[in-house]
């Protein structure tokens, strides 16, 4: 995600305005009441299982757009899903990038139960940022970010739930979209960051919208904290007042409830021209190096390695979307 929080919010109402117009690609009226009673049970999330999958992307080399390992790391995803009988397809498309190249990106879509509404929508992004700006070194500042908090930790719950979901259904049906191109952009530049979701976003066609979407960034850290991020409270407070208050009942207390102002990430689009409440999961203070803590000022640098996450981390998060999940029931 960008390192710019965006101060001036004066276009976020007049974006809102545009969506209720009729200025989506969705039709709000559609999208049922989703209704949520605790769950008796749910199956176990294996934050050990998260972390394989944490390791086997990193060990691909930074997911690069136009780098062998994005093209590896890519087909590795789709085999994933497949092989799980997800309905799994990747949504294509170029564009021009820094330098004259033409940057050719690609959004993993999984579908499980594709006939199965209502819906929700998880997401990450898989894509590696290629440069490393928060080093202090020039020389490290070239190489690309190995991205196992930044990309990986996100992709890796998404990756271990979808296995849970294939044992075990819920009532509702689940899409997971995994982004390209989230974090290419240089800093300040605003217009080259979640590539993926944008093009996500305004190809939305006409079908049922999901009840909501879950962005998950920077998940996978041993001492993570996820404040309630400011698009997510403005765009869909009830979402996150419902995914906070369920963490607060599984006693995670890596969920906490500080507001931390707004971060530009793959869940605006969402919001903004897809029309879906999104919120975004994510351990903000990490962003920018805000965090006091030394160890955790490794975002968007070299030290950004499978070391600074953990299992337990992960199990959080994972065992949180999996209370949600279940506990949603159809509203007809
Ligand atoms: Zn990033």
């Amino acid at each position: 995600m960008s390192n710019r929080y965006l101060r001036n919010l004066t276009a976020i109402p007049l974006l809102l305005l545009a969506s209720c117009g009729g200025g989506t690609k969705q039709d709000e009226a559609q999208i049922p009441t989703p209704m949520f009673s605790p769950p008796a049970s749910q199956p176990s999330f294996s934050g050990e299982t998260a972390m394989r999958y944490i390791t086997e992307q990193v060990t691909f080399g930074p997911r690069v757009p136009g780098s062998p390992a994005h093209t590896e790391c890519r087909d590795y995803y789709v085999k994933h899903f497949t092989d799980l009988g997800w309905e799994t397809s990747l949504q294509s498309f170029s564009m021009p990038g820094y330098e004259g190249v033409t940057l050719d990106l690609h959004n993993v879509v999984a579908r499980f139960r594709p006939e199965v509404q209502p819906r929700v929508l998880l997401c990450a992004h898989w894509d590696s940022r290629p440069f490393s700006d928060m080093e202090t070194d020039e020389t490290l500042k070239l190489l690309a970010v190995p991205g196992a908090n930044d990309g990986a930790s996100g992709v890796a719950v998404l990756m271990h739930l979808a296995e849970i979901l294939s044992a075990t259904p819920p009532q509702i049906g689940v899409d997971i979209v995994l982004f390209d191109g989230e974090d290419y952009g240089k800093d300040g530049e605003e217009s080259m960051f979640c590539l993926g979701s944008k093009y996500y976003a305004a190809s939305l066609g006409t079908e049922s919208a999901p009840l909501f979407a879950v962005l998950l960034d920077l998940v996978g850290d041993k001492e993570a904290v996820f404040p309630r991020e400011g698009f997510s409270e403005q765009f869909a407070k009830d979402i996150l007042d419902l995914f906070w208050s369920q963490a607060a009942a599984l006693g995670l207390k890596q969920f906490v409830n500080s507001r931390h102002s707004p971060i530009i990430d793959d869940h605006l689009p969402l919001n903004t021209t897809g029309g879906i409440k999104a919120i975004n999961i994510i351990d903000a203070s990490l962003v920018g190096h805000a965090d006091a803590n030394e160890r955790r000022k490794y975002w968007h640098t070299q030290r950004d390695t499978p070391e600074q996450c953990s299992a337990a981390t992960l199990e959080a998060v994972g065992s949180l979307l999996l209370r949600v999940l279940f506990g949603l029931q159809p509203s007809t």
